[in-house]
């Protein structure tokens, strides 16, 4: 289990310095590996990392920066093309000046990092940086330091270190500020513990109904005919288009979502098992449930928050307030609950169910029920304008003329 502690650091003006020079370095290292993955000169983080090394022989700023912490922006960069290949996110960008606020000590233990004792007031070693002050608001378990990232949030500066600890459910967990439930329904795409519920966008509906209909006339047309080529041709645009207007969808919700919270609760949903049954089929691959999840998973453990993973049995037929079971057959959209009068929508009562389920597993209460889980809820709905990709966006003067 890895435990996760954020701290602030107190810079001084020449550490400050230090650090934005070393989030220079690391930008356009980012920039450079990527124009070399793009023009494909590179294939692998191993010929990344070799480049990385004759760029260090050249360029006597870049050994001002902890050889690891380099190397770890090749490692980020390989993420992003795996992820991209996956599905799970868009095409990495470059980084104009300024935008890039993270470097990472990739294996803090060996001694590049160390934390001072745990007295409140105190320094944080950081190889090349120097002894930084630091506050220690909550004691590490000082368990193997495995990563410790330096993160700069407007003109603050944070080191968020990840540490191997025992196995020791709910011992580590500290209440989360604000915990939500996602429960995935049959008519809307989310809904949270919140009361809010996300509907599927309209243009995807549009689009999917456009879909089915070019992929028929696809059919009827001769193979090897010209007219076929050009049905196939449109069928693969309106594709590509729809799983973007997805994707956006799924970002935007993610990353609304891990902005708000610290703690999910998750279904674990056997998502075959579910398209088994043809009605819910469709609405589900049209959602791209799982595509959300993993968005969800990485944007909310990157930033060091928690997901959690639980059953989704009868989480809609239970009451989520007082575990009262009864029949909730498809077509009935409000939960009422007999037993202690608590109503609320279908979705949202699972979404609730799926919450108390994640807090019990980390051993922690059951939230205070809020305000806005009884009576109507107000269907939240997200409009999105289609977004369309070309190739790389973002690109803000990379500044890759002359290499660094
Ligand atoms: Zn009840």
């Amino acid at each position: 289990m890895i435990e996760i502690r954020k701290y602030r650091l107190y810079p001084t003006k020449e550490q400050i310095n230090l650090l934005e020079e070393t989030l220079e370095s690391c930008r356009k290292t980012w920039n450079f590996l990527l124009a070399r993955r793009k023009d494909r000169l590179d294939k692998t983080k191993f010929d990344q990392d070799h480049i990385i090394y004759l760029q260090k022989q050249k360029t006597p700023s870049l050994r001002l920066v902890y050889s690891h912490v380099l190397q770890n922006v090749s490692d980020r960069l390989d993420k992003s093309f795996r992820a991209l290949f996956k599905g799970i996110a868009r095409y990495p960008k470059f980084k104009s000046f300024g935008r890039y606020d993270s470097f990472t000590y990739p294996d803090a233990y060996n001694g590049s990092v160390k934390l001072g004792s745990s007295t409140r007031r105190t320094k944080l070693y950081l190889s090349k940086i120097g002894y930084v002050p630091v506050i220690v608001h909550r004691p590490s378990s000082l368990g193997k330091n495995k990563r410790c990232t330096i993160k700069r949030e407007g003109d603050k500066w944070f080191a968020v270190l990840e540490n191997q600890v025992s196995e020791l459910p709910g011992s580590n967990v500290v209440a989360p500020k604000s915990s939500i439930g996602l429960d995935v329904g049959l008519l809307s795409v989310v809904a949270t513990s919140d009361g809010e519920t996300f509907k599927p966008i309209v243009p995807l509906k549009k689009n999917l109904k456009r879909f089915r209909r070019l992929q028929q006339s696809v059919s009827r047309k001769k193979k090897g005919s010209k007219s076929r080529r050009k049905a196939v041709q449109r069928v693969s645009r309106l594709h590509w288009k729809i799983r973007s207007i997805r994707s956006d969808f799924n970002h935007k919700l993610s990353t609304q979502l891990v902005r708000a919270h610290d703690f999910f609760a998750l279904e674990d949903l056997n998502i075959k098992a579910m398209l088994k049954n043809h009605s819910l089929a469709r609405s589900i691959s049209d959602v791209g449930w799982n595509q959300l999840v993993h968005m969800l998973k990485y944007k909310a453990e990157r930033e060091g928050k928690k997901v959690v993973f639980v059953s989704p049995n009868y989480t809609s037929t239970d009451c989520s307030r007082c575990g009262f079971r009864k029949e909730m057959p498809l077509s009935v959209r409000t939960f009422h609950c007999e037993r202690c009068g608590f109503e609320t929508d279908r979705d949202v009562n699972s979404a609730i169910g799926v919450l108390n389920r994640g807090l019990e597993r980390v051993g922690l209460e059951r939230p205070e029920l809020k305000p806005v889980e009884s009576g109507v809820q107000s269907l939240n709905r997200w409009e999105i304008q289609p977004h369309v990709e070309s190739g790389i966006e973002g690109v803000e003067s990379p500044d890759l003329e002359g290499g660094f």
